[in-house]
Parts: structure tokens; C-alpha cells; sequence
């Protein structure tokens, strides 16, 4: 009797030990946004700015969603509640026109102190990532710098912001490739001239004659990123000097809107 007695009593309190330790561990990974965080849009976000209230308010609810299920890391370096709303912001603006899309395909957004090597080094090799989605034991985790975290959003009119082109990688990977052709966003007589206009672009690219960052010549996939990043900063320019480019962008990341019209 006392044996078994014993023996219940190991087991309730290692059970109680296994509850109170996951509650401390979500006690402390957990994070809650600031019930108000419209002062942090209203001053860094120009998409945010350009919404009606109702859009405003579902950009709030939906910053705080994402917020819920992707945690924002920093590596050796500060994160605070403007560094958490920027990268929400920046996952949330491409997908803003569909209102059920959440990313299945990450746990984690960890922010390194600067630029780092493809080896996730801070330190060594040729230092000139700003941003990557991770690949192997790196699976479900995006690197952003800081730095270039708060410049996609200081100049957010200049067609480049990091944390969009990371995102559109996502948009693209959430069919199992990333591979330039983003086939929830795209209907599926649109891929074969999509890919065409990818690959036409490509060659303008290569042959110096593009306003677009070559790095978008690359490949498909990086094409992508880099054309979206375009398409979210400077819609005007895009619509003026690429119509063809514009009109199946606007297709993928707007379509309600385009049903409007
Ligand atoms: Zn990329």
C-alpha cells in the first residue's frame, strides 16, 4: 500500500512539474501585442494609412493574429513592439485581400542584429543576406536584419522592402514549390502566360534594358519576390512601365477588387 501510494504520488508530481514547467515556458515565449498598436501602423505603415476604417480596423485584428501564432525572435539583439508590428504588417500586406489566409508555413521570424551569410553568420563568409526562409533544420523559420526590417518601412516607396519580397517567398512555398508560380493566388489557364511574362522579363533583365532589380533575374522564384516588392511599393510606376506585369499581379493579390471594378 504505501509502495503504491509512493508510486501515485511520483506520478503527480512529475505531472505537476510537466504542467508547471510548459506554463512557465509559455508564460515566458508567449507575447501579447499592446491592445493599441494603431499608433505603430499609423506611423510606419503607408498601406495601412491608405485604408478605410473598416480596412484599418481588419489590418489591426489581423496584425494581432499573426502575432498569435508566429513568434518574433531577436538574435543578440532588442525586439520591441514596433520591430513585431512591422514584420506582422509586412506578412499581412500581400495577403491582405484574402481574409481566411493564414501562413501555414511558419513558426518563427528571428531578427539578426545586421546582414548575414546564406550560413545564418552574423560573423563570417560574405555577409550580404537581408533576409532568407529557412531551409532544413532552418524549416519554418524566416531571418530578417533589423536593420533592413525598418528601412523596407521608412522608405516603403523606394521598391524594395525585405519583408514582403520574404513573404511572397512564403505566399509562393504554401503550394509545396517555390518555384515563381503561386498557385493559390493564380487560376490555372494563368500559369503558362505567367510563367512566359517571368521568363520574357528575365531576358530584358539580363539584357540590362529593366527598371526591375536584377537580382529578380535570378530565378523564377526570386523574380517573384522581386516583383511583388515592386507591386506593393510602387503600384503607379509598375502600372506605367509594365502594364502586362501589373495586370496579373493585381489579378493575384487583389482579386475581389479587380471583380469590383
Ligand atoms: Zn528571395
Amino acid at each position: 500500500m504505501t509502495t503504491s501510494l509512493f508510486y501515485i504520488s511520483v506520478v503527480v508530481l512529475a505531472a505537476a512539474a510537466y504542467f508547471f514547467y510548459n506554463a512557465m515556458q509559455r508564460k515566458t515565449t508567449a507575447y501579447t501585442p499592446p491592445d493599441d498598436i494603431r499608433s505603430i501602423l499609423a506611423q510606419h505603415v503607408t498601406f495601412y494609412n491608405s485604408l478605410d476604417a473598416a480596412g484599418k480596423a481588419t489590418f489591426d485584428a489581423r496584425v494581432k493574429d499573426f502575432l498569435s501564432y508566429v513568434t518574433i525572435r531577436g538574435v543578440d539583439v532588442m525586439v520591441d513592439d514596433t520591430d513585431r508590428v512591422l514584420v506582422a504588417s509586412g506578412a499581412i500586406i500581400p495577403i491582405f485581400a484574402f481574409p481566411d489566409w493564414r501562413y501555414n508555413n511558419i513558426n518563427e521570424v528571428l531578427l539578426y542584429k545586421g546582414t548575414f551569410s546564406k550560413e545564418y553568420s552574423t560573423d563570417d563568409g560574405e555577409r550580404n543576406v537581408l533576409g532568407m526562409v529557412g531551409d532544413g533544420a532552418m524549416h519554418r523559420e524566416m531571418i530578417l536584419s533589423k536593420p533592413s526590417l525598418r528601412t523596407s518601412f521608412s522608405n516603403d516607396h523606394d521598391g524594395h522592402n525585405t519583408v514582403i519580397h520574404e513573404f511572397a517567398h512564403l505566399i509562393d512555398k504554401a503550394d509545396g514549390a517555390t518555384d515563381g508560380i503561386p498557385e493559390y493566388l493564380l487560376a490555372n489557364p494563368a500559369i503558362i502566360p505567367w510563367v512566359k511574362l517571368i521568363h520574357d522579363t528575365i531576358n530584358e533583365i539580363k539584357k540590362g534594358r529593366s527598371d526591375i532589380n536584377s537580382y529578380g533575374a535570378t530565378n523564377d522564384a526570386e523574380f517573384f519576390a522581386v516583383i511583388s516588392e515592386y507591386f506593393f511599393e510602387r503600384p503607379a510606376e509598375l502600372k506605367e512601365k509594365h502594364p502586362g506585369l501589373y495586370a496579373m499581379l493585381e489579378e493575384m493579390f487583389t482579386p475581389v477588387k479587380n471583380k469590383e471594378v
